[in-house]
């Protein structure tokens, strides 16, 4: 498979390394001077933009928190006028305020290469028929893979998320040679494709699958290849940093490439926050290099992965991000959607007749993770009649859609059936196997 920019991707480290810290100086400084926000933090460290002179005294900067893109929501972090972006997106159902990303036209040349780079890696050429089954609109994942893709001159098929019966249709009559999907539902659609009666191998043209913006395993890698007769691989990345395109692996899958030119990537031990030794595992701490619309330092990830600087058999000697082992924070990813238990607790101790005791319990059933809440209900409501009880699993179904935006199930529980806890209380039951 033919490398997208070897120039950039077949770089010696040592030179690879030189290159970041040029733009790291320049981002840095760009920074200082275009976002007041970054300016006041710096000049109260007393740190200015010129006391970074390796890419080891990026220590010396702050990091950026999510918190810190909700409390400047919407605009506030951007490093230029309105006039010069020209795309926003947002982050999924994030508590309260969603974080806002902008992009001038420059960046989203630069997210086109990111792509462009990751699905080469990934079998996808120009040959390709790429069928983009991940949803357009505010979430990143089907724009960012769309202009990428455009870029490597693939024929891309724009049917965004949902309606797996018709997917799997203009699959087989659009002969469609690469899917591009959350690998949760690239998995379902193998059933569907099952239940069809549809033959993966006569049936469709399917060479390859572009995955990400949910953990998988690798069982759930082999399912899905095993599905569709495809190799599929695995990128990374979030929409404050860009969206999808920060890294990706190539077909000797082993890790995720990173494009080292536009993503300085720390690793950090998330309490302390300092480095972890080379090959440990801690928070990724990402610094774009580059981005003009909303550049950032030290982007706390709470993603938790390691690094590997290995040489790898495909010849492209960036590192690479290894498969993400969880998170942090106790977000969860349900279908795509990011889910904070705060925000079910928040709606549940609003409605009348709930106790505020509750748990979440999330499984994956038919390859699709599902969120069921279990609700204690106070006394007096048990004991009342049955069609007041079903009314509130309604109206807490309804409240809980309205707040996260995907429907999750409501199960109704006698008082006092739900464990109680003496030190911190255990919210989240996750009873999907990620191993
Ligand atoms: P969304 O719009 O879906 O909320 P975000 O940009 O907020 O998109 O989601 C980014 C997060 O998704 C990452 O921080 C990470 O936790 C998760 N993610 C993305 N890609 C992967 C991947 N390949 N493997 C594991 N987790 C991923
Ligand atoms: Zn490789």
């Amino acid at each position: 498979m033919p490398i997208w920019n070897s120039e950039i991707e077949t770089m010696p480290q040592g030179k690879l390394k030189e290159f970041q810290l040029e733009k790291l100086k320049k981002t840095i400084r760009y920074t200082y001077d275009n976002v007041k926000f970054y300016r006041n933090k710096l000049d109260s460290m007393k740190v200015k933009p010129e006391d970074i002179k390796t890419l080891e005294d990026i220590r010396k900067l702050p990091f950026t928190t999510k918190n810190e893109l909700r409390e400047n929501f919407p605009y506030g972090l951007f490093a230029r006028p309105m006039k010069d972006v020209v795309r926003i997106h947002a982050s999924s159902g994030t508590t309260g305020k969603p974080t806002v990303v902008g992009y001038t036209k420059n960046d989203l040349e630069l997210w086109a290469e990111c792509i462009a780079r990751l699905a080469s890696a990934g079998g996808v050429t120009s040959d390709d028929i790429a069928q983009i089954s991940f949803g357009y609109g505010l979430f990143t994942g089907g724009f960012g893979l769309h202009y990428g893709l455009e870029k490597i001159g693939a024929a891309i098929i724009p049917v965004s998320s949902g309606n797996t019966e018709r997917q799997i249709k203009i699959m087989q009559d659009f002969g469609s040679t690469v899917l591009i999907c959350t690998p949760s539902y690239a998995l379902y659609m193998v059933d569907v494709v099952r239940e069809m009666g549809v033959d993966p191998v006569k049936d469709l043209k399917l060479k390859f699958g572009l995955f990400g913006a949910e953990p998988w395993s690798e069982s759930i890698r082999t399912g899905i290849e095993k599905g569709f007769n495809i190799t599929a691989t695995d990128n990374y990345g979030l929409s404050e940093i860009i969206g999808p395109g920060v890294s990706g692996e190539c077909l000797e899958k082993n890790g995720m490439h990173i494009n080292e030119d536009f993503f300085f990537i720390e690793v950090i031990d998330p309490e302390t926050g300092e480095w972890v030794k080379d090959g440990e595992i801690g928070e990724l701490v990402i610094t774009p290099l580059g981005k003009e619309a909303l550049p950032l330092f030290r982007y706390r990830t709470r993603d938790l992965s390691y690094i590997d600087t290995s040489k790898c058999a495909c010849g492209r000697t960036t590192s690479r991000i290894m498969k993400i082992r969880g998170r942090t924070d106790d977000m969860l990813i349900i279908r795509g959607v990011n889910i904070f238990p705060s925000q079910i607790e928040e709606v549940l101790l609003k409605i009348e007749g709930v106790a505020p005791h509750y748990q979440i319990v999330v499984e994956r059933k038919n390859n699709i993770d599902t969120l069921e809440v279990w609700v204690e209900t106070n006394e007096n409501m048990f004991s009342d009649e049955m069609k007041k009880l079903v009314e509130l699993e309604k109206l807490i179904v309804e409240k809980l859609y309205g707040q996260l935006g995907i429907r999750v199930d409501v199960k109704l529980v006698e008082p006092k059936t739900i464990e109680r806890s003496q030190g911190k209380a255990k919210r989240v039951i996750d009873n999907r196997k990620l191993v």
